[in-house]
């Protein structure tokens, strides 16, 4: 036994423990998708989270998503967490129905050209560039020439009403990757510019469902800050090899 059912199970008693916190705090209480990321863990891994009632899951590398896919994922909602190359549009239009870490109108107008004209359009949500830097001696920033790790502020807004005119794409919403090692009120700071960020898109217009913020180590206070969506690894799976 992996405990990854166990793990499930206690996951959602939290998460429904800062659902009501964050009620109490800011009027209604939203419904919280979480999405168990599997990166590190095998097919079967996935299979006993399946079979435990776990509807989504996410990837971050294309090559090892596919195969894993292909293995246990027929009844799975994927969602595509990793960097996005501009070659790699096509493989993640054709084997996902998400992907949350759009960050340019190059790669969204890709995936909407490539996405198949059968089926539904892909849902994406444009992954915000984090604003607090990292602690002093913190992980590198990402070598020269690697897609870039979000949108910058000033151009969401643009990039929003870019998508909401590409036919195959659906934008659903913010999607945020803080910096490692922030002080937690640092952390909860950028959570909350990036609720107030969707706020501002929805009263420009749009009409968002969807802020994926929140990990392992902080999905409690990013429910508190107005999540809707979690991505969660270690908790549920595991430490990854
Ligand atoms: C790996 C990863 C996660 C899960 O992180 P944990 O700390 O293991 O829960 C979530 N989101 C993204 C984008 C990731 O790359």
């Amino acid at each position: 036994m992996t405990g990854i059912t166990d793990h499930l199970g206690e996951i959602r008693g939290r998460i429904a423990q800062a659902t009501a916190r964050a009620a109490v705090r800011g009027g209604q209480a939203r419904p919280v998708t979480l999405v168990g990321v599997s990166k590190g863990h095998p097919a079967a891994a996935v299979r006993e989270a399946l079979a435990a009632g776990l509807g989504h899951f996410g990837e971050n590398y294309l090559q090892e998503a596919l195969p894993k896919i292909a293995a246990a994922g027929r009844d799975a909602v994927w969602h595509f967490l990793g960097r996005i190359q501009s070659n790699k549009t096509r493989e993640i239009a054709l084997g996902f129905s998400w992907a949350q870490t759009v960050t340019s109108a190059r790669i969204a107008e890709r995936l909407s050209a490539q996405r198949p004209h059968h089926g539904d359009p892909l849902q994406v949500c444009i992954q915000l560039e984090p604003v607090a830097p990292g602690p002093p001696g913190g992980p590198e920033g990402a070598p020269a020439g690697s897609p870039r790790a979000g949108c910058p502020r000033r151009e969401v807004a643009a990039l929003a009403a870019l998508i909401a005119g590409l036919p195959r794409i659906q934008l659903r919403g913010l999607m945020l990757l803080p910096r490692a090692g922030l002080d937690a009120e640092v952390l909860r700071m950028e959570y909350r510019a990036a609720r107030g960020l969707l706020d501002e898109l929805n009263a420009s217009g749009h009409a968002l469902d969807t802020l994926s913020m929140g990990m392992s180590d902080d999905f409690e206070m990013a429910i508190e800050e107005g999540s809707t969506m979690i991505r969660i690894g270690t908790a549920l799976f595991g430490a990854r090899t």
